[in-house]
């Protein structure tokens, strides 16, 4: 077992100001690869608690990944800190100033003075370029630990640990390739998903479950040799259709991925949601190719108006009934031209609940080319989770009809 350690360095972390994520993606990502943390340390701008920090990792782990403190302003101590936990000393490196220099060239901008303080690293240092921003990284070897310094901006942080960090652990350590599979579930608690994937029968599989919602998200992390096709057919047997893609993405990506793939379109008419499903589709990159447009229909009149909805069906019904998200789908569909209508009616609460009508009642429909699907919903949650989960099932209904579940 390869023991790491993680030193996140700078004083917002240690003030309050900022939550050190990158300690925790890190070790996400690099448990996932069979390597085991130990400790994560936290410090501030402090040269010689920076300095202990570094000292203290490199005695007790083979990995070290320090992140921030590399930048160009007098409080970036890490570097100096480096150099006097392992006595070394420090040295400008006129590659990683040339790469600084042309990061700024190729911005037309001249380098301010400063950045050539980041250009210094700790003899003996590889560096490792960064091509997301002006701060280099590199790495150390100490006493068997070799310590990886990267920039504190999480994006860059991000990157710079994809590009090579990971290359270089996997060279050295010879990984076998560790699977992760992500079943994402729509519709489904988290606790009940746990109660569903509970005595795996399968060997080599460790379980674990995330809740973003509206989405949960299930992982399986398989050990080497474990052989997928039957550990994904067993655990989408349990969680059953309320997975709605395997190692894809988010759900209204996945919409648009298969109507993009089918010449498809779709148009929406909320009222309830108000949009949210449009806001929804339309966050996915590419979403013209398949979201024509929509309507927000709050007001009876609106229904009336942008979708034909029968003012008697109004009158007989009310607006929140399962004639009218239909009317909503199919007037939508057919006023656009789309291939595909969603229609959205709905009581988001806390109030407008009648006893045949209680808040949390949405009813939502999908019309198509081979007629119009409706579901009634009776959700429990608060206005804002009544209003998500409403958008994530008016999706979910109309990628059933796409995927066939
Ligand atoms: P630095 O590289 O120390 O100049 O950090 C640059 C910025 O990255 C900081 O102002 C923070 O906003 C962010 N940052 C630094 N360290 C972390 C961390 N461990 N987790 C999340 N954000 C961080
Ligand atoms: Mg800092």
């Amino acid at each position: 077992m390869v023991r790491f350690d993680i030193v996140s360095q700078g004083e917002e972390l240690v003030s309050g100001s900022t939550t050190d994520t990158n300690a925790t993606w890190i070790c996400a990502e690099l448990k996932e690869r069979g390597f085991t943390a130990g400790w994560v340390t936290v410090v501030g701008d402090e040269l010689d608690g920076i300095r202990d920090a570094l000292a203290s990792a490199a005695r007790r782990a083979r990995i070290v990944i320090c992140t921030g403190g590399l930048g160009p302003t007098s409080d970036d101590l890490t570097t100096d800190a480096a150099a006097l936990a392992f006595q070394l000393g420090t040295a400008e490196d006129p590659v990683a100033l040339g790469q600084i220099e042309e990061r700024y060239r190729s911005r037309n901008r001249p380098m301010p003075p400063a950045n050539r303080k980041q250009a210094i690293l700790p003899t003996g240092a590889v560096l490792l370029e960064n091509q997301w921003g002006t701060a280099p990284g590199y790495w150390l070897d100490v006493d068997g630990c070799r310590l990886y310094f990267l920039p504190g901006v999480p994006s860059e942080m991000k990157r710079m640990f994809a590009h090579h960090v990971l290359p270089d652990l996997a060279a050295r350590y010879a990984l076998p390739p560790r699977r992760t599979v992500q079943l994402r579930c729509i519709g489904l608690a988290e606790s009940e998903a746990g109660q569903r994937m509970q005595d795996f029968p399968l060997p080599g599989v460790t379980i674990g479950y995330r809740a973003h919602l509206p989405e949960i998200h299930v992982k399986l992390h398989l050990e080497p040799g474990v052989d997928a096709g039957p550990v994904i057919a067993e655990a989408r047997r349990r969680l059953g259709d309320y997975v709605f893609t395997v190692d894809g993405g988010p759900l209204p990506a996945v919409v648009g991925a298969l109507l993009t793939e089918r010449g498809e379109t779709v148009a929406t008419a909320e009222s309830c949601t108000a949009g949210r499903i449009a806001a929804d589709f339309t966050s996915v990159p590419g979403a013209s190719a398949w979201y024509v447009g929509g309507a927000v229909v709050y007001a009876n009149a609106e229904k009336v108006r942008q979708c034909g909805v029968d003012p008697a069906v109004l009158e007989e019904c009310g607006a929140v009934s399962e004639p009218v998200a239909r009317a909503l789908a199919e007037g939508i569909r057919e006023r656009t031209g789309a291939t595909w209508g969603l229609g959205v009616t709905g009581i988001a609460g806390p109030s407008g609940g009648t006893p045949e009508k209680p808040v949390g009642t949405v009813h939502i429909a999908v019309a198509g080319p081979d007629g119009t699907t409706h579901r009634r919903l009776k959700l429990p949650f608060d206005r804002a989770r009544n209003l998500q989960m409403s958008t994530a099932l008016a999706e979910d209904l109309l990628l059933r009809r796409l995927d066939g579940r």
